[in-house]
């Protein structure tokens, strides 16, 4: 049977300019896309950019322009340096196209009709660069515990993914699943971390304080956030059922949101 080869970098972010970690990623995953290619294996790699968050709106204000402006010019910067590095990408999504949008609008529709989607007041400690929330225990000597920055006190009405309730599926698939996370040691950490409970994701971010995002289809004052958002490129794109699969992420990316693994291709680096 012919092999179906799915390779993916992660997306980048268009906040700045593109720089050597993401060459390096981009090179590595082209390297493997040629390698397969040469076998005659049925390869689909893809590459692209994470447009929406506050990051990206705040470096658009900054200079001035929309946010849609800002990916437009960050984006074509990314392009030219994958063209002068020829890489040879299959394709190239923007989370900003209507292609993605649509589906994961469609997606976000599916999980609330469900129930897996669910309301809920959220307060907690909020590290602005960062977009994302602590809570009281995880705050390093009052800092954000991931980047030692300031964060602020927030309540907001927001969404929540019953995330929780995956926890044991997550490590079984895991464990029986060798390849799943590679190298060895980053799926080790992966478990450790898993060891202690997981609780729900919240998805969404009111538009008052965050308007740059893709809506969701059952609240209009709310946009999705990165993970429902950035996350589901690689789903998007998967045109067909591959065999085998890759997607190359940094290990901050991985350590951050262990849900990540739930939809992604079978192995990480
Ligand atoms: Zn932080």
């Amino acid at each position: 049977m012919e092999n179906k080869f799915y390779i993916t970098t992660p997306i980048y972010y268009v906040n700045d300019e593109p720089h050597i970690g993401h060459a390096y990623c981009s090179v590595i995953a082209d390297i493997l896309a040629r390698y397969h290619r040469l076998f005659g294996d049925d390869v689909f790699f893809l590459t692209g950019t994470d447009e929406h968050g506050q990051k990206v709106a705040e470096a658009a204000a900054e200079s001035n322009r929309t946010p849609q402006q800002h990916c437009d010019l960050m984006v074509k910067r990314f392009q030219k340096v994958w063209e002068k590095l020829n890489l040879s990408h299959d394709d190239f999504i923007r989370t900003t196209e209507q292609r993605h949008k649509i589906i994961v609008q469609e997606i976000l529709r599916k999980l609330w009709e469900a129930g897996e989607i669910y309301e809920d007041e959220y307060e907690g400690w909020y590290c602005v660069p960062e977009e994302r929330f602590w809570t009281e225990k995880d705050l390093d000597d009052g800092n954000c515990p991931s980047c030692g920055r300031e964060v602020q006190r927030l309540t907001e009405k927001n969404y929540f993914f019953r995330m929780g309730k995956y926890q044991d599926w997550l490590i079984d698939h895991i464990k029986t699943h060798p390849r799943f996370i590679l190298p060895e040691s980053r799926k080790n950490e992966i478990l450790g971390f898993l060891a202690k409970p997981l609780g729900d994701l919240c998805i969404s971010r009111p538009v008052e304080r965050l308007a740059w995002g893709i809506p969701l289809p059952f609240d209009e004052k709310f946009v999705t956030y990165v993970w429902f958002d950035a996350l589901f490129n690689y789903y998007t794109m998967k045109n067909s059922s591959p065999t085998s699969g890759l997607t190359l992420f940094s290990i901050t990316i991985l350590r951050r949101f262990p849900w990540e693994m739930i939809s992604g291709p079978p192995a990480f680096i």
